[in-house]
């Protein structure tokens, strides 16, 4: 049986210092608890080696800029250090790292100008998202990714992922890996918590972020493709482009490249392209 999330031993950077994990706690009354009002960050450790830190870490603080939780309390730097102390303190050099920033519980009514950006920093070995490297399914889902007149797409923000959990729960209970969503347009959007990739004629297209997010490995995956000459195009993607591609992979922090083998009913192969995608990812991160 797997062990709850705050019954695991190690340490937490809280608020400036080391806690022990299981004593990492904030009382029921913070205003992020009530409202939605958090924001966080997924980075990977490879063999030491933070994959892209401190783009992350400027995320999270524009992250908590967008939703009005500016965090004032510590610099870019402070923050990159507290990330190293976190590791170095769980003796981590591969594995996983959350850093979460919400507003804390000195108001209680919808405006909360005055509460404050409390911020933690834990860390885990968290080897594969996906099991197994023989691809991954998806299913359309009927949750879609919100106009950005309506929510904070821009932001990593805790709100924002209500509807990519019911569209993940959707896909399980349907018997898929993981969940195909379109955005209020019906354009191709993105994965519960991954971006999305087809190649066609040996071009690699990806949709326009304008409403979701714009990955880090989506933007490394774009810079390796044309590092080695590979054509990248982003755009509006229809569904039926999406369903005539020759290959679909997905890419995230977590789920690093994972290729698409089944959309509905439809089946893909796993090509060339995803494969040494694959591959340069590998070096890029230091695990190959
Ligand atoms: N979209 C969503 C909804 C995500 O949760 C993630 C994972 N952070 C991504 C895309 C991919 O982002 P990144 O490559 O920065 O991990």
């Amino acid at each position: 049986m797997t062990i709850a999330f705050d019954q695991r031993d190690g340490w937490i950077w809280m608020n400036g210092a080391m806690v022990e994990w299981k004593s990492a706690t904030a009382h029921v009354m913070q205003h992020a608890l009530h409202y939605g009002g958090s924001v966080f960050e997924g980075i990977r450790i490879y063999n030491g080696k933070i994959f892209k830190l401190r783009e992350h870490m400027e995320r999270l603080i524009k992250s908590a800029a967008i939703i009005g939780a500016p965090i004032t309390d510590y610099s870019l730097n402070e923050l990159c250090d507290a990330v190293q102390q976190s590791l170095e303190k769980n003796n981590l050099t591969d594995g996983y790292i959350r850093p979460l920033a919400w507003r804390g519980p000195e108001e209680m009514g919808i405006g909360a100008t005055n509460c404050s950006t409390q911020i933690m920093i834990a860390c885990w070995p968290w080897p594969k998202y996906f099991s197994g490297d023989e691809g991954i399914t998806l299913c359309t889902s009927p949750w879609r990714k919100p106009d950005p007149t309506t929510a904070a797409t821009q932001s990593k923000c805790a709100a924002g992922y209500v509807v990519n959990t019911l569209a993940k729960h959707d896909a399980i209970h349907r018997g898929y890996g993981d969940a195909l969503m379109m955005d209020y347009r019906g354009y191709v959007a993105e994965i519960s918590a991954a971006n999305i990739f087809m190649v066609k004629n040996g071009v690699l297209s990806t949709p326009i972020p304008d409403c979701f997010l714009n990955g880090t490995t989506r933007l490394t995956i774009i810079d390796l493709a044309k590092t080695v000459g590979i054509e990248v195009v982003e755009t509006r993607i229809m569904p039926d482009d999406l369903m005539a591609a020759d290959e679909i992979f997905i890419t995230g922090t977590a789920v690093e490249i994972a290729p698409i083998t089944k959309i509905d009913e439809t089946a893909f192969k796993i090509g060339d392209v995803t494969k040494r995608l694959i591959e340069l990812y590998q070096k890029e991160t230091g695990q190959a």
